[in-house]
């Protein structure tokens, strides 16, 4: 079994995109036509998930989804993705829906509403010594509990960014966030271990404000960066539980973050993360072959 096939709980949202590209977005009070609709599995929990089952860790899904019909095309989603999806609730509320239009040069608005990720919750879930990774599109209060009750290693990604309560910051074995966020969270200046992205600029890691290792990122014309830094998540856990170095987990996760920002979609087909080590060390060993990236 590959050194990558670590236990991971991902607790944490379930959206449905729904995607309306139109000429240009509309204004308040204005109707825009002509546009074109796509549906697609989202929400920064189960995108990280399935990018963590795609990379190779065995991955369980603890959300909540409604009894509509879109509820069930989210779980289905998740299930080819190869995560285990019998820890996700069926709960009385909308499954979670984002709401976006994207215009003719790439700038969109997002309306979220969350529904059923409100109902979020880990009552009567046993984490065992499971590494778990949560975000903030669900509940602060579930983020708290997690922090109480997990015992493995507990890797929190604080997007959106909002103010963290103190007992999960110190909790927290890793807390990952991008440049806006961490500028936006004085308090993880004093966090242990904090990875921060930089899109085109790579990846660093922060142990009480002092950065430790960096990685630059990969060379690569990005199409679309949604899910980019949930990918990010996924890699960097998993590479650093196997043990590998700082480093090196930083170097990988830039390669699994740079797959996907070249990829349409929120959710590529990744390979397993054997792979995108063997790039990093091969980027590392200084003969530059990345024939095999995308
Ligand atoms: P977020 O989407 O959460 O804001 P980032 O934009 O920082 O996160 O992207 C996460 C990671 O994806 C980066 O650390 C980097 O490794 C990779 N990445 C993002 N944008 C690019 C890019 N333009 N070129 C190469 N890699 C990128």
């Amino acid at each position: 079994m590959s050194a990558f096939a670590i236990p991971l709980t991902v607790v944490g949202s379930i959206n449905a995109d729904i995607t309306a590209t139109t000429e240009r977005l509309p204004g308040p009070g204005e109707t825009v036509g002509g546009g074109t609709l796509k549906r697609s599995p989202g929400g920064k929990g189960a995108n990280t998930a399935a990018a963590a089952a795609r990379l190779g860790a065995r991955t369980r899904m603890i959300g909540a989804v409604g009894t509509d019909p879109s509820g069930a095309e989210m779980v289905a989603a998740l299930r080819t993705a190869g995560v285990t999806v019998d820890s996700i609730a069926e709960v009385d509320a909308e499954t979670g829906t984002a709401l976006i239009t994207v215009d003719a040069h790439g700038e969109n608005t997002i309306a979220v509403c969350e529904g059923a990720n409100a109902h979020v919750s880990i009552d009567g879930h046993d984490f065992a010594d499971d590494t778990v990774l949560t975000q903030l599109e669900i509940p602060m209060t579930v983020v708290t509990a997690l922090a109480r009750t997990v015992r493995g290693f507990f890797v929190v990604n604080a997007a959106p960014a909002l103010p963290l309560p103190a007992e999960v910051v110190d909790r927290a074995d890793l807390i990952i966030v991008n440049e806006s966020e961490y500028a936006a969270l004085p308090q993880l200046r004093s966090a242990r271990s904090v990875a921060v992205t930089a899109g085109a600029k790579g990846s660093a890691l922060f142990a009480r404000g002092e950065r430790i290792a960096h990685a630059p990122a990969r060379s690569v014309t990005p199409v679309s960066t949604v899910g980019a830094g949930d990918a990010f998540c996924a890699a960097l856990t998993i590479a650093l539980r196997a043990g590998i170095s700082a480093e090196a987990a930083l170097s990988t996760a830039n390669a699994v973050g740079a797959f996907a920002v070249t990829d349409p979609g929120a959710r590529p087909s990744f390979p397993t993360l054997d792979h995108f080590l063997r790039e990093a060390d091969a980027l590392h060993a200084g003969n530059g072959d990345e024939k095999d990236s995308k």
